[in-house]
């Protein structure tokens, strides 16, 4: 009777504003805590995850160039800002009895793993969560993109992108009462339309390796165990 999934790998994306809460900004623990749960709850279904978490809740590159810092300055402390975060999943992970690996882009020993693809794979087999930090590695580039080259990298199935709305709609439907939901959209409607799934780049390297994007609400609780079991509402870009 407990859900079950035809997943075997996958990756979950969220934003490190997710993480805040309501504060509006930094983390707060009882919404990692929550996140967490919603982790291990796949997990128990034998699902092996790899998670990205972006750091828009602490650091922001674009942010910090528009107020005439050097970018790519302030997109290796976007870069730092992921690491905490993993760092504050991995710790509310582990409090669960999860095994993880937070692996970083960026090399900091003491801290974190360096990424080593064949490692990860091993961390992946062993059902140790691998939570990929530090981004790409690379200035000019995002948590999406990052994403997507560990997804593909790790050849997951498909990317999981946790949102405050379940799923991809024509408008922002906040602030819109038609907006209407896409089941399926393709990758190419997504840049054409400049829907707001990921950005270009990301939602590009994953078209052209048929890496399907799965949109859903993280705010739904058992939202990510239902998705994965065929449950509830959701976008697939594909
Ligand atoms: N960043 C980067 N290269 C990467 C990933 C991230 O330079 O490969 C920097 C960039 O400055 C970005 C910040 O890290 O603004 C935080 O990531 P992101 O904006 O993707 O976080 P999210 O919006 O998902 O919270």
């Amino acid at each position: 009777e407990a859900p079950q999934t035809t997943f075997k790998r996958v990756l979950l994306k969220i934003s490190g504003e997710a993480l805040m809460g309501e504060q509006g900004y930094g983390l707060n623990p009882p919404t990692v805590e929550r996140i967490a749960r919603e982790v291990k709850s796949v997990h128990d279904m034998g699902v092996e995850i790899c998670m990205v978490i972006g750091g828009g809740n602490i650091f922001r590159g674009l942010a910090g160039s528009a107020q005439g810092m050097e970018r790519t300055t302030a997109d290796y402390m976007g870069m730092l800002a992921t690491v905490m975060n993993a760092l504050a999943m991995q710790s509310a992970l582990e409090e669960l009895g999860v095994f993880t690996r937070v692996i970083s882009a960026i090399r900091m020993d003491e801290v974190a793993e360096p990424y080593i693809r064949r490692r990860a794979v091993r961390h992946l087999e062993k059902k140790r969560v691998c939570i990929f930090a530090a981004g790409t590695g690379n200035p000019y580039f995002t948590t999406d993109t990052a994403a997507t080259l560990r997804a593909n990298e790790m050849a997951c199935e498909a990317i999981f992108k946790g949102t405050k709305v379940d799923g991809v709609y024509d408008k922002d439907p906040v602030k819109h009462d038609d907006a209407v939901r896409y089941d399926n959209v393709s990758y190419d409607d997504v840049l054409v339309k400049n829907l707001k799934v990921m950005d270009a780049s990301a939602i590009a390297l994953a078209r052209d390796n048929s890496l399907p994007i799965i949109v859903f609400s993280l705010d739904e609780p058992g939202g990510f165990r239902g998705i994965l079991a065929g449950q509830g509402t959701y976008t697939r870009v594909s």
